[in-house]
């Protein structure tokens, strides 16, 4: 009686999947956004080419990452090799010059974590963020991308993650709680940790392509394309691995001991991260080590409050997956 127990749970789970899947495929970019965001990027490269004459620009985070949901705001680097700019300078200079460009809503941020200049522009409607000289962030979202492509199903569920946080209001750093580079890391995470597994280690494979950034070598195998496949002996839907995804965040994680890590592919303990005490702001209640900053908590933002919130949505997805009769509805309610 209990296998059969099992077996109607997990075909309960199956028959969500063509509901997880029209919920993904809603969320898909169109191809024209794609091309009007690059037509744009090409002409502020101009614009920036007259000032700095060497100074590329590059698309990073969720319009070049694969994991950005239509209408999302762009985010772009701009790198100059110069050792000796000073950030906020330029960002001076560069929110004057979008400015008399007739761009709109042109402010420098220049007192913020990551300093930016935001902008707005009126032809097309692409709001975006200008950050300078960021090459980690050009280089993860890369490691990303090369992830989404060696399995549909990291896409599928971390769309379906991300937007479920943005409903729920679990996805702001400035309220604790964690940044959509946090969900894709732990997506990832997740399916390199399926048996079979779904998604490799690229960190641990041959290097294939290496970058040093800021004293930080990055280097992995990006030749992705030979890799497609890797996960096909895991048949697991979509709809499974949400519901996998959200028990494992509510009852399987080792809040106090565990590390997830997509760089080993593996679980690594806080105590070899001597992330066991809190040191000024850092917290380590969830912890979630960066790909190659490896001495970065992404969790580090969450504290004693949204902890208790990050793990009652947790709990309350995997619930709802588990008993709710229209999971997908009830799963992304507004809080
Ligand atoms: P969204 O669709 O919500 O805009 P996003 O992929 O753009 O998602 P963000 O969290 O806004 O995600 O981050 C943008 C990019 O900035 C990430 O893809 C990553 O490259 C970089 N990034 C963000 N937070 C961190 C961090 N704490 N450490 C290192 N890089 C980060
Ligand atoms: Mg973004």
């Amino acid at each position: 009686r209990m296998l059969k127990k099992q077996t109607q749970c997990c075909l309960d789970i199956d028959r969500l999947n063509a509901a997880f899947l029209a919920i993904y495929e809603s969320l898909i970019p169109p191809e024209e956004e794609k091309m009007k965001q690059e037509l744009f990027l090409m002409s502020l490269e101009k614009l920036v080419n007259k000032e700095w004459p060497e100074a590329r620009l590059y698309l990073y985070g969720s319009c070049a990452n694969s994991f950005g949901v239509s209408k999302s705001d762009i985010d772009v680097c701009l790198v100059i090799e110069d050792a000796e700019i000073n950030k906020s300078e330029v960002l001076l200079k560069l929110a004057d010059i979008l400015q008399s460009d007739n761009l709109q809503n042109v402010q420098a941020l220049t007192r913020a974590r990551v300093p930016i200049v935001k902008l707005m522009d009126p032809a097309t409607g692409i709001s975006c963020d200008i950050c300078i000289n960021n090459v980690l962030a050009v280089v993860n979202t890369k490691l990303l991308r090369d992830y989404a492509q060696i399995d549909v199903r990291l896409r599928q569920l971390a769309f379906i993650v991300k937007h479920w946080a943005k409903s729920r209001g679990v996805n702001a750093t400035y309220q604790g709680t964690l940044s959509s580079y946090a969900y894709v890391l732990m997506c990832i995470h997740f399916l390199q940790q399926r048996r079979p597994a779904i998604l490799p280690c690229l960190q641990e494979m041959r290097t294939t392509y290496s970058v040093t950034v800021d004293d930080i070598q990055c280097a992995y195998f990006d030749q992705v394309e030979k890799l497609r496949g890797f996960g096909s002996r895991n048949r697991e839907t979509i709809a499974r691995l949400v519901w996998a995804f959200f028990n494992y965040w509510a009852y399987g994680h080792d809040y106090a001991n565990a590390v997830i890590s997509v760089r080993t592919g593996s679980i690594l303990s806080k105590h070899e991260k001597e992330w066991t005490r809190r040191i000024g702001n850092d917290r380590h209640l969830i912890c979630i080590e960066d790909p190659f900053e490896i001495s970065h908590d992404l969790g580090r933002v969450v504290d004693k409050f949204s902890i208790k919130v990050l793990r009652e949505e947790f709990e309350r997805a995997a619930e709802i997956l588990q008993y709710d009769p229209n999971p997908c509805a009830t799963l992304f309610e507004p809080y």
